[in-house]
């Protein structure tokens, strides 16, 4: 069983902020990615489907992807997931449970382009379409550079927050910048969630610590050739990934 994981960010076109620009995947490209993975023999899977598989309790398809989005941005409900459900996609967003109908903050302390993330009724609405939505924390803090004492309540104080906010309560934890340690995988690990994602590139098997999954992230600058190649190299060595992707850039 071998399990490939997505993460997006924004599905939009964010190019005219330098360092946000390869974090929105415009539209017209998330459709063609989908489309150029579907036509090269991808499923994409639920995420039931792929946490029993995980837990190796059923097979999984060949080539079999679960897509997940960071963040919770608002074009998720009025972009992404009608591209989506036109395929019948199904996926996992992570939410900020501090700024839900709020903006990403965390990058307007640096000056970034301000995005507006979905409200409780929008994050109700996408996962009515098949999105579950699973937590981000409350105030996407990186984990590693907060005390330990706060990790708690980033971490627990986010799924609570949700439900209040009238969702189930999240199965599963997203990383803020993918950043964790074996301290804050056991912190994410008691509070209850079944499986907690990084950005660390890999493939995700029986043996793969379920909270530590990895993925692979999707970048404004993937064409649809090039993702297929991220995908496919996603469990070898990073020198010899980084030398196929630079072959295949352009
Ligand atoms: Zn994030």
């Amino acid at each position: 069983m071998r399990l490939r994981i997505l993460a997006y960010h924004a599905i939009a076109d964010l190019s005219d902020d330098r360092v946000l620009a390869e974090y929105g995947v415009p539209p017209h490209l998330f459709a063609a990615q989908l489309e150029a993975l579907a036509a090269a023999g991808w499923s994409f899977v639920d995420l039931d489907t792929a946490l029993a598989a995980l837990a190796g309790e059923r097979e999984l398809p060949r080539r079999a992807l679960l897509l997940t989005f960071d963040d919770a941005y608002a074009d998720l409900l009025d972009v992404a997931a009608p591209i989506m459900a036109d395929r019948g996609l199904p996926g996992v967003v992570f939410a900020v449970a501090g700024q839900i109908g709020g903006t990403n903050e965390w990058d307007n302390k640096k000056r970034r382009m301000t995005i507006d993330l979905l409200d409780a009724d929008g994050l109700r609405a996408v996962a009515a379409q098949g999105i579950e939505v699973g937590s981000h924390t409350i105030s996407h803090r990186p984990l590693t550079e907060i005390p330990e004492a706060e990790l708690e309540e980033e971490i627990v104080g986010a799924a609570d927050r949700l439900e209040q906010a009238g969702l189930p309560r999240p199965r599963t934890f997203s990383y803020p910048y993918g950043e964790w340690s074996p301290a804050i995988a056991e912190v994410a690990r008691a509070a209850g969630y079944r499986a907690s994602f990084t950005i660390d590139c890999g493939v995700a098997t029986e043996r793969t610590d379920l909270h530590l999954l990895p993925r692979v992230e999707v970048q404004a600058s993937d064409t649809p050739r090039k993702l297929r190649l991220k995908l496919l190299s996603a469990g070898w060595p990073a020198p010899l990934r980084d030398v196929l992707l630079r072959l295949a850039r352009g």
